[in-house]
């Protein structure tokens, strides 16, 4: 792996921010002055190939990584500051099984997402 990719990793890894390809950017640049966006998409694509991290793909806004848990789970999304994160919810993590018990399909992938106003941004109005 090139010490760049490592970068992308760790930067990942470190956040539960779940970032776009523009924030992983603005992160890894001050270490690798020559770095561009474009290799930046290039890394993260590669790396959801490699299984490292798991892209968020959302219509109308830029896709997002979680490099701390590459696998499908829940998410919780503000509609308004953008924030996501991983709710620690037992119930829905066993919702996948559930449905594979009940309905016999072999379960490969889901999307869980729950949009809302986070508790900050309620305050902030
Ligand atoms: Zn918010
Ligand atoms: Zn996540």
């Amino acid at each position: 792996m090139t010490p760049q990719r490592l970068a992308v990793v760790k930067v990942l890894a470190n956040s539960e921010e779940h970032l776009s390809a523009e924030k992983i950017y603005e992160r890894v640049k001050p270490h690798f002055p020559f770095t561009s966006l474009a290799t930046i998409y290039k890394t993260v694509t590669l790396l959801k190939k490699m299984g490292e991290i798991m892209e968020l793909g959302f219509v109308d806004d830029s896709n997002r990584y979680d490099g701390i848990r590459p696998y499908p789970h829940p998410h919780l999304i503000c509609l308004k500051c953008k924030k996501i994160i991983d709710p620690d919810i037992p119930a829905l993590s066993e919702l996948p099984q559930e449905v594979a018990q009940k309905t016999g399909y072999r379960i490969m992938n889901h999307r869980l997402d729950f949009f809302g106003i986070c508790p900050s941004c309620q305050k902030r109005k």
